[in-house]
């Protein structure tokens, strides 16, 4: 095999809507991989075309994975194997994580192409925070398992990060609205393309924005992280230092309160003191 490329497995992100965002590095390898596995050939025939690229194509989905799986990895002994998406990351919402893992097995080379990611794109337009985020991928479309989802997640202090269809849109924005109260949240489209919008607002906001019919093209949802708790209250931390005095010494109540509630240790402490002295006329009555 006189491949320029060494043997192994390349994992090529791929444009999201703009050819422009394809890079180099991701041409050179589709360019000269030996073989290429892709979700749909069609879909990446039209990639093939802008780069003047020459077949080599092999189906690699979710209804042939598991048959054809052994049979690249195999290959990667001795050849080049590529996978692409239809669009974006592969593995992020696509096929392509067991053949990393048998890939990683066999001890043949696994290198990343990294590029265009559709969750990671509306992030960087939605003006949430970035710090922490929590990638979904797509809700469960039934309403039941569709809110026992978000409501695992409800307590998560993250950005949520989710993708979505346009008929399902509104939906699926009032059931985020019911599960985690009315957070900021932007719903971010067809991005890298012509018609690319990234419309935010309220949770209930949005929902009624795309209630009459889902918006055409293909969707990132982007959810603000809870706010922050109202702080305790005087009489809050004083009934859970008096419960945490009946188990504990003052110096651990305060300390476990702290924990709990998000307040001063030590101020806790001055006041857990203060509840274990008795008062005059407590003294005067014993
Ligand atoms: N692997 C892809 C990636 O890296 O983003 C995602 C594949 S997933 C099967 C397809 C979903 O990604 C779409 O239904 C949509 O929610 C989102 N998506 C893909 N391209 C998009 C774009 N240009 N604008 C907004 N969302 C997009």
């Amino acid at each position: 095999m006189d491949s320029i490329l060494a043997p192994g497995l390349y994992i090529v992100a791929t444009p999201i809507g703009n050819l422009g965002d394809l890079s180099p590095r991701a041409s050179e390898i589709l360019l000269n991989a030996d073989v290429v596995a892709v979700e749909d050939s069609r879909v990446t025939a039209g990639l093939f075309r802008h780069l003047g690229a020459k077949g080599r194509m092999t189906p690699y989905h979710d209804h042939n994975a598991d048959a054809v799986r052994p049979g690249l990895i195999a290959r990667m002994a001795r050849e080049s194997v590529a996978l692409v998406s239809d669009a974006g990351t592969p593995l992020i919402s696509d096929p392509g994580f067991k053949l990393v893992r048998d890939a990683r097995t066999a001890g043949h080379a696994v290198t990343t192409i990294p590029g265009p990611c559709a969750a990671v794109a509306a992030l960087t337009l939605a003006g949430l925070p970035t710090d922490r985020f929590l990638f979904l991928g797509f809700l469960p479309p039934k309403l039941q398992a569709r809110a026992q989802s978000i409501e695992e997640i409800a307590g998560v202090r993250a950005t949520l990060v989710l993708y979505e269809s346009g008929p399902r849109l509104s939906a699926c924005l009032s059931a985020l609205a019911e599960g985690l109260g009315d957070r900021e949240a932007a719903v971010a489209r067809e991005i890298s393309k012509k018609f690319e919008e990234c419309v935010t607002g309220t949770l209930t906001q949005l929902a009624a924005r795309y209630a009459d019919g889902g918006p055409k093209g293909e969707i990132v949802v982007v959810v603000a992280p809870p706010g922050e708790a109202a702080p305790a209250s005087e009489e809050d931390a004083d009934s859970a230092l008096a419960e945490a005095l009946t188990r504990l010494p003052a110096s651990k109540a305060a300390g476990e309160v702290a924990r709990k509630l998000g307040l001063d240790r030590k101020a806790l402490y001055a006041r857990a003191m203060e509840m274990k002295t008795p008062s005059p006329a407590e003294e005067k009555s014993r």
